[in-house]
C-alpha cells in the first residue's frame, strides 16, 4: 500500500490511549513511519498549584500510554518504540520537534476549547511555513461542531430536540472503533536522544497529591476497571444516580476528560444496553449526549466561555465587594452552615470529585442563595475538579444560574435543606464529610440551627464553634434572588 507521508508525528493531548484513537489510526495508516509525543504544556502547567491531582493523573496515564506504545512496537519487533514527553510550550515545541525529527505531517485530535483552538492555529501556521502538514480529527465526542443541526441548519440550544436528532443520526459508523493495531507496523523506534522514560512529577516541578490514597485508577487500565465495575450497576443508574452516598454514577468523568477511555466505546455499550431495554443505560446514554450537547454549545456559541448564553442575564447585578468575597470564601471552604452544601464542598476539596446532584445544589446555592456571580464558582470548579471540562462545567454553571441554554428557569431555586432531606435522607454523605455533625439525629442533621440546644450539646455540636450558623436565611435569600433576576423576567 502506498502511504501519503514518509514520517508522521502523533501529538497526544486529551486522548491518552492507543486503542480506538482517531488521530493515531490516521497517522499509522497514512505514514510509513510514526513517532509519538506528549507535551507537558507550560502554557497551562505554569498557572497551576504545584500539587494538582489532574497533573498527577496525566503523569500516571502517560506511563500507561508509554507502556501501550512500547507493547505495540514490541509486537512489531521494535525495542525502543514509546512516547516522547517534553516539558515546554506546546505551540513552539511541536513545530520545533517536527523539524528536528524531519516530520512530514503532524496528527492530533480536535480540542475545541478556545485556548486549544488558538494553540492549534499557531501550530498549524508554523508547520505550514516549513511545508509540513497538520491533520486534526474528531475523537473526543460522538458528534462535534456543526454535525447535528436543526432542520433550518442552526445549532441546537435546547437539549431534548438535540438528543432526538443525535439518536436519529447515530449508527454503527459513528460508534465503530478505529482499528489502530491493524497499522501498528508503522510505529518506529524513538531516536536515542528521545528515549527517556516519562518524567517523575518533581522533574517538571510538581508534587504528589492524595490521588493514590483516593484510589482513583489512572490510564486505560484504570478506566477499564471502572467500566467493568459500572457495568455491574448500570441497569440501576436511573434509580441511584441522584443519591450522593450511593455508588450510582460511573466515576468515568476524569477518564473521558483525558481520553483514557473512548467515548465511542462507552456510547456503543450504553446504546446496546438501552436497545436491550435497560432503563439505567438509557439515562446514562442521555448523560453522554449532554456532554456532546455542551461541547457543541461551546463550539457554536463561544461567547459562553466568558458571558451568559442569554445576553439578558449579563445585566444581573451580583453581590460585590467585601460582602461577596466573604460569602464566596464561606462557600469555597464549606462554612455556609448548610450541611449538604458544606459536605459537598469538602468532597471536591478532599477528592477532586463532586457528585452531580451536589454540583447542581452548590452551584445554585452560590448564585441564588449567596447572590455571587456564577463565574466565580465556575472558576473554583475549574481549579478543583479532576474531570474539569470547560464545556460541561460552563454548561452546568449556566444551567444552575439559569443564564444558559435550556437552563432551569430563574425562579426555580433549590432549597438546600429539602435537597438534603430528599437526597441524603439518612445523612450518610453528610456524616462522612462533616464528622463533627455525625452525632445529630437524621431530623436535625439537615438544618442544625433548628435543633434543640440539648440535642446539639449531646451531639457535641457547637453552633458558631465547631459548625457555623447559616450565612444566609434561605427564605430571605430567595426573595432577594427573585428581585435580582427581575431584570430578566420578561426573557426567561
Ligand atoms: P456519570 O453520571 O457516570 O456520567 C457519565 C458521563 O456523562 C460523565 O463522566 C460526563 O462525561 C457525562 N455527563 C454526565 N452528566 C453530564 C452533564 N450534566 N453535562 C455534561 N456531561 C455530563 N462534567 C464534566 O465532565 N466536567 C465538568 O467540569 C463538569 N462540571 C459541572 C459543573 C456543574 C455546576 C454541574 C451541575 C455539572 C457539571 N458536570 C461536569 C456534569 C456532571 O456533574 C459530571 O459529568 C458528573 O458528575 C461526572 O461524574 P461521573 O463520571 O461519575 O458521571
Amino acid at each position: 500500500m502506498t502511504k501519503q507521508y514518509e514520517t508522521g508525528l502523533m501529538w497526544f493531548r486529551r486522548d491518552l490511549r492507543v486503542e480506538d484513537n482517531a488521530a493515531l489510526y490516521h497517522a499509522l495508516k497514512s505514514c510509513r513511519q510514526v513517532l509519538c509525543v506528549f507535551v507537558l504544556d507550560r502554557e497551562i502547567l505554569d498557572l497551576l498549584p504545584r500539587a494538582d491531582r489532574r497533573v498527577e493523573f496525566i503523569r500516571e496515564s502517560l506511563v500507561d500510554l508509554d507502556g501501550q506504545l512500547r507493547q505495540l512496537g514490541n509486537d512489531e519487533g521494535r525495542q525502543r518504540a514509546g512516547l516522547i514527553v517534553l516539558h515546554a510550550w506546546a505551540a513552539e515545541a511541536v513545530p520545533a520537534l517536527a523539524s528536528t525529527l524531519s516530520i512530514d505531517a503532524v496528527f492530533t485530535n480536535n480540542d475545541d476549547e478556545p485556548q486549544g483552538l488558538e494553540r492549534d492555529t499557531k501550530v498549524g501556521q508554523a508547520l505550514a511555513l516549513s511545508g509540513k502538514a497538520f491533520h486534526s480529527f474528531k475523537d473526543h465526542v460522538i458528534f462535534e461542531r456543526a454535525e447535528v443541526l436543526t432542520q433550518t441548519g442552526k445549532p441546537y440550544s435546547v437539549f431534548t430536540p438535540y438528543k432526538n436528532a443525535w439518536l436519529k443520526k447515530i449508527d454503527d459508523f459513528y460508534l465503530r472503533p478505529y482499528p489502530v493495531r491493524q497499522y501498528g507496523a508503522a510505529l518506529i523506534d524513538r531516536p536515542p536522544t528521545y528515549n527517556a522514560p516519562v518524567p517523575e512529577l518533581a522533574e517538571f516541578g510538581f508534587e504528589k497529591t492524595n490521588l493514590s490514597s483516593l484510589k482513583i485508577p489512572t490510564g486505560t487500565t484504570g478506566a477499564a476497571v471502572l467500566v467493568d465495575a459500572f457495568l455491574e450497576r448500570i441497569d440501576q443508574y436511573h434509580a441511584t444516580r441522584d443519591f450522593p452516598a450511593a455508588k450510582g454514577p460511573s466515576y468515568l468523568g476524569v477518564h473521558l476528560r483525558f481520553g483514557t477511555v473512548s467515548i465511542r466505546h462507552l456510547a456503543a455499550i450504553a446504546f446496546r444496553l438501552q436497545t436491550g431495554g435497560s432503563p439505567g443505560a438509557a439515562v446514562w446514554l442521555s448523560e453522554l449526549i449532554w456532554r456532546d450537547f455542551y461541547a457543541q454549545i461551546l463550539s457554536n456559541f463561544p461567547h459562553v466561555a466568558s458571558r451568559s448564553f442569554k445576553p439578558a442575564y449579563d445585566a444581573i447585578a451580583w453581590e460585590e465587594g467585601l460582602e461577596a468575597q466573604t460569602l464566596y470564601e464561606a462557600w469555597c471552604e464549606g462554612r455556609t452552615g448548610y450541611p449538604l452544601v458544606d459536605a459537598a464542598m469538602a468532597q471536591i476539596r478532599e477528592t477532586g470529585y463532586m457528585h452531580n446532584r451536589l454540583r447542581m445544589v452548590t452551584a445554585s446555592f452560590l448564585a441564588k442563595d449567596l447572590g455571587v456571580d456564577w463565574r466565580w464558582g465556575e472558576r473554583y470548579f475549574a481549579v478543583h475538579l479532576n474531570d474539569f471540562d470547560l464545556s460541561s462545567n460552563n454548561g452546568g454553571w449556566q444551567w444552575a444560574s439559569s443564564s444558559g441554554c435550556d437552563a432551569q428557569p430563574y425562579f426555580r431555586i433549590f432549597n438546600p435543606v429539602s435537597q438534603s432531606e430528599k437526597f441524603d435522607a439518612q445523612g450518610k454523605f453528610i456524616r462522612k464529610y462533616l464528622p463533627q455533625l455525625a452525632g445529630l439525629s437524621n431530623a436535625a442533621l439537615h438544618s442544625p440551627w433548628l435543633a434543640s440546644p440539648l440535642e446539639l450539646s449531646a451531639a457535641g455540636v457547637e453552633l458558631g464553634g465547631n459548625y457555623p450558623y447559616p450565612v444566609v436565611d434561605h427564605a430571605k435569600a430567595r426573595t432577594r434572588t427573585l428581585q435580582r433576576y427581575a431584570c430578566v423576567a420578561r426573557q426567561p
